[in-house]
């Protein structure tokens, strides 16, 4: 009874910190909230796996890594070759796919690489 009411209190707590969020974020970047701090990243893991499987959330791979979202269903993620650094941006229109694909899309992720305007300058 008691680990049963820890657990939904654990499962609460994450669930908070992910209302928070307004864009991609990592099991790490859960982890590193100071709310979260006692909580075991198996037990993060567990609960996005689970609310991936409900559809509360989408999850996409940034840089070889899981990274999840709310609302989104999009992933689109431009990295600067020179340093590494990763922007991500929204396509409004995605009609170029759409005349590609022989289905409707529900989803997609988009990696894109190049020298960003600062490093070109
Ligand atoms: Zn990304
Ligand atoms: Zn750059």
């Amino acid at each position: 009874m008691v680990r049963a009411s820890r657990a939904t209190k654990q499962k609460e707590l994450i669930r908070q910190e992910v209302e928070k969020t307004t864009s991609f974020f990592s099991a790490a970047d859960l982890h590193a909230r100071s709310t979260l701090q006692n909580i075991g990243m198996a037990t993060i893991y567990r609960y996005l796996a689970e609310a991936v499987k409900n559809g509360e959330l989408h999850t996409y791979t940034c840089n070889r890594k899981s990274v999840y979202s709310k609302g989104k269903r999009s992933h689109c993620h431009f990295e600067c070759e020179k340093t590494g650094k990763v922007i991500h941006f929204d396509i409004d229109n995605i009609d170029f796919l759409k005349n590609k694909i022989p289905g409707s899309i529900t989803s997609f992720q988009l990696e894109v690489k190049g020298i960003c305007d600062k490093c070109d300058k």
